[in-house]
């Protein structure tokens, strides 16, 4: 089947409309019309190519929400009409340990929802800049939330579960102080998603004009990190920090605010390495620096069913497919609060 797309043929061209194949779908299949997609920050560095191993044309798009148009005859879950979502995998072994647990994000085989490895055409994945996808159950989320807030809901399939599943697994939650540093399309949703859990979250921005906008995301405090006298403040005082900024900056400034046994998580991925920290940081007071990607598909499940109930959704500017361009330009500029998300109706022209 022929939909339109809106994607690139190179690293250096603008992305354009062009015609993509779905496959028909297999027994375990589900076929969704997307109905929006949202803007990742993956989207343009595959896009542009900064990462190794771009295929072309690329169709960009990884938070896809939308409404089941036909199931294969062994699906069981999910029937016409459902409002669902597809995040960032496909796919995966579904045999390995990670699978077992749940953890597809972890899995040597995962899919990516795009430029991934595929048997169908063109043989790599193509994503959500499109009319439809046709996606295994295994990987198709419920969405609970009230249809009117279905263009919000679709950064939750990445930022959202980027940033829930380490807030999830270093245990924030009532009685914790947990840190978001930055505040953009990951950020945003950190700091939403430790309120709701229950933490007193305290924002970090090198901007003192995001200040008042941190507050009114959730944040109980604000910490322009520029300000020398606000940082050493909160010295030793955290349990976790969820580190979203993907730019190099100093990792010492922040790890010296966690108390003993605390955790700095990145969640950004740099396009050229962080300053080594200072390893005296790390052991006198058993820090911890990790990481974190994404999340397994159970849980991006759990992290919808827990936005659902708390009324959470991103903040976002809803645009046509003809200015995913612009949009490009301003998302590097910061210029968004704090998602893009394509209205897919638009792809037709
Ligand atoms: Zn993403
Ligand atoms: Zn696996």
């Amino acid at each position: 089947m022929q939909v339109h797309a809106y994607g690139a043929h190179a690293s250096d061209q603008p992305l354009a409309p062009l015609q993509i194949t779905r496959r028909a779908p297999g027994a375990h299949d589900v076929q969704i019309d997307i109905a929006y997609c949202g803007i990742c920050h993956s989207d343009l560095h595959q896009v542009r190519a900064e990462w190794e191993g771009t295929q072309f044309p690329c169709v960009p798009g990884h938070e896809i929400v939308g409404r089941v148009t036909a199931v294969g005859a062994h699906v069981q879950g999910f029937k016409a009409g459902d409002l669902v979502g597809v995040g960032c995998i496909v796919d995966s072994c579904k045999h390995c340990d990670e699978c077992a647990a749940g953890l597809e994000n972890y899995c040597d085989g995962m899919v990516g929802t795009y430029n991934g490895p595929t048997q169908d055409e063109p043989g790599w994945t193509l994503g959500g800049y499109s009319q439809k996808i046709v996606v295994h159950e295994r990987y198709v989320l419920r969405i609970r939330h009230p249809e009117s807030q279905l263009a919000a809901v679709a950064p939750l399939l990445c930022a959202g579960i980027t940033t829930f599943s380490p807030l999830r697994h270093w245990q924030a939650g009532p009685g914790k102080k947990v840190g978001v540093v930055g505040i953009g399309g990951l950020g945003h949703m950190g700091i939403k998603l430790a309120h709701a859990m229950g933490a007193h979250v305290v924002a970090f921005t090198t901007s003192e004009s995001k200040r008042a906008a941190a507050l009114e995301l959730g944040a109980d405090e604000v910490v322009v990190s520029r300000h020398a006298d606000e940082m050493t403040a909160h010295a030793k005082s955290f349990d976790f920090i969820l580190n979203t900024v993907a730019a190099p900056h100093d990792l010492d400034a922040l790890l010296t605010l966690l108390k003993r046994d605390g955790t700095m998580a990145l969640v950004g991925a740099p396009a050229t390495p962080h300053p080594s920290p200072n390893v005296f940081n790390l052991i006198m007071k058993r820090r911890s620096i990790a990481g974190s990607m994404i999340g397994g598909i159970p849980e991006t499940q759990e992290m919808l069913d827990f936005c659902a109930e708390h009324g959470i959704v991103s903040d976002i500017e809803l645009i046509g497919a003809d200015t995913i361009n612009d949009a490009y330009e301003r998302m590097l500029r910061g210029d968004v609060k704090y998602r893009f998300v394509i209205d897919n109706a638009t792809l037709a022209g």
